[in-house]
């Protein structure tokens, strides 16, 4: 089982009466549902207003990929917490950044780069498969129209994906690099462009598969128990018991 935490930070739900009609369970039900279809899959949602933004330690350390959903409350995630998120990735959790979540402190985090982008509101935006033999892409087709969705352009300011699986092109003329893969760490990251609050993006059978094959993909395939450098012949449990942990990093 893959034991996968959907993040919301669960704010336009309570202002937008619009997302609602379209996510009547929120963007964290309509996850949980794209997800729930999956046999393979262990779902638990947090949101950022539950107790530490839903996301204690106990959390953390049971979550092999984490699905991340913000857009107005980045701020007020704490930078504490960003950073754990972020070192979990580099101990071998692996992260889905949704949309927005471009701008949120662990994505930031772990990219070292602003994250900034090009905007503006709805256009029509055609998903373009760049690399039709890449595990997130298996039964996508070469295009996928996702109809309106707002308009994100280069130039997005991340390193340069290891991997660059989905191109989005809007019929403004803008282009930008919609589904990025990299390797943090141990960990695997994805970012992927789609998913406005107001647009049924959600919806589009095309859009679900690619998240429950990010989920895969980005499952663990090593996780590391200590960020710190080991001593030869020095195990992490002989480090715990020295009162050692990786928040001493
Ligand atoms: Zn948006």
């Amino acid at each position: 089982m893959i034991r996968v935490t959907v993040w919301n930070e669960n704010k336009h739900e309570k202002e937008i009466p619009e997302l609602l009609e379209i996510y009547p369970q929120g963007l964290h039900g309509v996850l949980q549902e794209i997800l729930s279809v999956d046999d393979d899959l262990e779902i638990r949602i947090a949101t950022q207003d539950m107790p530490e933004c839903g996301l204690p330690d106990e959390v953390l350390d049971s979550t092999d990929v984490m699905i991340w959903w913000g857009h107005c409350n980045h701020h007020n995630v704490p930078d504490e917490l960003a950073r754990k998120v972020a070192d979990r990735v580099l101990l071998g959790m692996g992260i889905i950044f949704l949309h927005s979540a471009h701008h949120s402190k662990p994505f930031r985090l772990l990219m070292g780069t602003t994250c900034s982008l090009r905007w503006r509101d709805n256009d029509y935006e055609r998903l373009w498969c760049l690399d039709p033999s890449h595990p997130i892409a298996a039964g996508v087709p070469a295009t996928v129209e996702l109809g309106t969705e707002e308009m994100y352009g280069e130039f997005f300011d991340i390193p340069q994906p290891d991997e660059l699986v989905f191109a989005g092109w809007f019929r403004g003329g803008e282009l930008f690099r919609s589904g990025c893969c990299w390797k943090r760490g141990t960990g695997k990251v994805f970012y992927f462009q789609p998913g406005h609050e107001t647009n049924p993006i959600y919806h589009n059978p095309h859009v679900r598969r690619i998240i429950r094959n990010a989920v895969h993909w980005a499952a663990p395939a090593c996780r590391r128990s200590t960020l710190w450098c080991l001593p030869m012949g020095q195990t992490t449990e002989e480090l715990a018991a020295n009162g050692m942990s990786i928040d001493q990093y």
